[in-house]
């Protein structure tokens, strides 16, 4: 067996100790004598296994009582317009756009009200972040919503957006767990888990309890109102069981790295081996403004696309795969989420190093 250094977006690496541990328990769940695949989402130990879980992300997160943790399917997308069903009181959201994921969203908003770009980054292909101090925040507006960690540019919000007083709804997909967040400075917070915590299938969904009413939009789906998960405590139907399960051991595994603390600190030491060589290479650049830098999503680019093309081959070779750009940006893009490790990137510099010095 041999593993890659995995520079996906996502799905994307996890962490080695979690995959193992759920190998073992492939065949035979702590006794139970099945996969936790093969078990009903009713039972006694997957009760457990949810339990733990929510109370494992509360934990980590620090998220008040007042806020109600939520595992959920349909993918981040499906949130686009879940968001809007369940929160468009008004019919009126402001929407800030930094980034393709962003823009989906504001699009996908578009359906059920008047929603507003209020700030953009576009005109310079989202390689920044906008000053959000003074925004024309709508006095009406249910919500202002972000897209906090761009996945596909490498930008991410460093301050959060000055909201005037309204709800501010975060997706956070990209840079789930990296640090620590504030919660009560949110309404909503959501991820799709397969960035950075786990299988896709599963979406996390943080939400304050105020925001949980029956008063959504007409003709929203059982299946879409937030309500009837939260009352349901994420088992109104079968959830995506085994995905949760994963995510469950990823929380433990945090917790066992010091929590998002020290994940931070990690991440930063991490990004910055990266960072450090893209400002002092004659090859390779990044291609985001330096104080919008992800810690999470790393794009960069020699300049020419025979090259990068060269690079992405030689690099997959050598074992560090994905490193190809997004489709709608190209170059390369290097995604390093909690769980690659510090050796991964290293290693990668010094490949990039090596691969420099002999087009040179
Ligand atoms: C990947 C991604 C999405 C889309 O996720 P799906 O689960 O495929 O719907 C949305 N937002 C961000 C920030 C992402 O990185």
């Amino acid at each position: 067996m041999s593993r890659v250094y995995n520079f996906s977006a996502g799905p994307a690496v996890l962490p080695e100790e979690v995959l193992k541990e759920a190998a073992e328990e492939m065949l035979d769940y702590r006794g139970t004598g099945m996969s936790v695949m093969e078990m009903s989402h009713r039972s006694k130990a997957y009760e457990t296994i949810i339990q733990e879980a929510e109370a494992d992300i509360r934990d980590l997160m620090n998220i008040p009582d007042n806020y109600r943790v939520l595992f959920l399917q349909g993918g981040a997308s499906q949130q686009f317009a879940m968001i809007p069903m369940n929160l468009m009181k008004n019919r009126v959201a402001d929407y800030i756009v930094t980034g393709q994921w962003a823009k989906k969203a504001y699009q996908e908003a578009c359906l059920y009200g008047r929603a507003n770009k209020i700030a953009s980054s576009e005109d310079k292909t989202f390689s920044y972040i906008p000053d959000c101090s003074d925004l024309p925040i709508s006095e009406d507006a249910d919500y202002v919503y972000i897209c906090e960690n761009n996945t596909i540019y490498g930008t991410k919000f460093k301050t959060l957006p000055n909201t005037k007083g309204k709800t501010l709804v975060s997706d956070v997909s990209s840079c789930f767990l990296s640090e620590p967040v504030d919660v009560t400075k949110y309404g909503l917070i959501y991820g799709g888990v397969q960035k950075n915590i786990g299988p896709a299938g599963v979406v996390i969904v943080i939400i304050r309890e105020d925001l949980i009413t029956e008063d959504v939009l007409p003709g929203t789906p059982t299946m879409l109102r937030y309500k009837i998960h939260a009352d349901n405590k994420s088992l109104y139907n079968t959830p995506p069981a085994y995905g949760i399960y994963i995510c469950g051991k990823v929380f433990k595994w945090l917790k066992k790295q010091g929590g998002l603390e020290a994940m931070k600190e990690y991440n930063e030491r991490k990004a910055k081996v990266l960072y450090d060589f893209l400002d002092e290479s004659k090859l390779f650049h990044g291609t985001v403004r330096r104080e919008d830098r992800s810690l999470m999503n790393v794009p960069f680019v020699t300049g020419s696309e025979e090259l990068d093309a060269e690079f992405v081959k030689e690099a997959a070779a050598a074992g560090f795969v994905n490193l190809k750009g997004h489709r709608t940006v190209g170059g390369m893009r290097a995604s390093i989420y909690n769980a690659m490790p510090i050796e991964g990137v290293e290693k990668l510099v010094e490949f990039m190093k090596q691969f420099e010095a002999r087009m040179g």
